[in-house]
């Protein structure tokens, strides 16, 4: 009788479209392993993922807002779940494979920092190899997950979370709606979010975006889903007319949102955070876990302190800050 295993197999080629990545088709693990009788192998790239522990420590990393008191705000871990949940429609939609659409969802943001891009940009600027909260992210699932064993996850799983940003695209079409997905997710959620801090109105977005897209956040991802639908082939893409009032909410929440001095006021502390923490452990590795103390000595304290502070939360790193440079009171 053929496993569970297979019949999602036999049901991918039967199902997914000419341009879909099947699973029979993978190039493969780094390290080969007997396969499951359940599970395909993204599907259990999927669970790896969701089981290890950077993926738990999205739940208190800053997605735009930095470390927020409102619950109601995104966190890095709401924000890939929100990928997800879009990636993945759009995966069904176009008959794409949804589980290897999922687990590229769920890790491709694993390797920021803490305080999102403020920390990011602080790391890059002093470590000598350079930083890249998408290489990070690999590196997470490769190297320092599992006590430096890494997840040991398939080929298009590493591509996609590789890729999943800036100018090299993945090569699986999965991976290229990934990329897409992450970007309506944050364009509209952030929306959502500069309304909560009071930054504007909901009547304050251009009335061609609001025409073009839609009153609403579930309207606005409605339209460029379905657009997306209809426009995509072997490359992702949306009408014109959705495409440029896309772009240019692209352009009106960088000017109101992602460079706004009022909710980027606080950033300047956290790069300080960032970079005294990291000259603090590239002076004093042994203080570090083991885990990244074995990264220090056999790759370079570089490495070691780099990995460190870029897996911490924001409330880890301020903690930490706190204990090792805030005197406590005399009780
Ligand atoms: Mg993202």
């Amino acid at each position: 009788m053929d496993s569970v295993r297979e019949l999602t197999l036999q049901k991918e080629d039967r199902y997914l479209s000419d341009l879909a990545q099947k699973c029979r088709d993978t190039k493969g693990r780094a390290v080969p392993e007997e396969e499951d009788a359940l599970r395909t192998a993204y599907q259990r790239d999927r669970d790896r993922i969701i089981h290890c522990n950077a993926f738990r420590r999205l739940q208190h990393k800053t997605q735009v807002f930095l470390s927020p008191y409102g619950d109601h705000y995104r966190t890095r871990l709401t924000h890939t779940l929100e990928v997800s949940q879009i990636a993945r429609a759009l995966a069904v939609g176009l008959r794409a494979n949804e589980d290897l659409t999922e687990a590229i969802a769920l890790g491709h943001d694993l390797g920021h920092t803490p305080f999102g891009h403020a920390g990011e940009r602080a790391l890059d600027a002093v470590v000598s190899f350079g930083f890249h909260h998408y290489e990070q992210s690999l590196r997470v699932v490769d190297v320092i997950e599992k006590n430096g064993r890494g997840l040991n996850l398939t080929w298009e799983v590493r591509d996609g979370i590789l890729h999943h940003t800036k100018d090299e695209f993945p090569h699986t079409l999965e991976g290229r709606l990934v990329r897409h997905a992450d970007r309506i997710a944050y364009l509209n959620h952030d929306i959502d979010d500069a309304i909560r801090a009071g930054l504007f109105t909901e009547e304050d977005l251009p009335a061609h975006i609001r025409d073009v897209l839609g009153k609403r956040k579930s309207e606005r991802i409605n339209t460029l889903v379905l657009s997306t639908l209809e426009y995509t082939g072997a490359e992702v893409d949306m009408a014109p007319a959705v495409r440029e009032a896309y772009e240019e909410l692209n352009e009106y929440m960088f000017a109101n949102v992602y460079t706004n001095p009022v909710c980027k006021g606080e950033e300047g502390k956290a790069v300080l955070i960032v970079q005294d923490l990291y000259n603090y452990f590239l002076q004093r590795p042994e203080e570090m876990p083991e885990d990244y103390r074995r990264i220090a000595e056999t790759d370079s304290p570089e490495r070691g302190a780099c990995d460190y502070i870029s897996g911490m939360s924001d409330r880890y790193a301020l903690r930490m800050y706190e204990k090792l440079f805030i005197p406590s009171p005399w009780a």
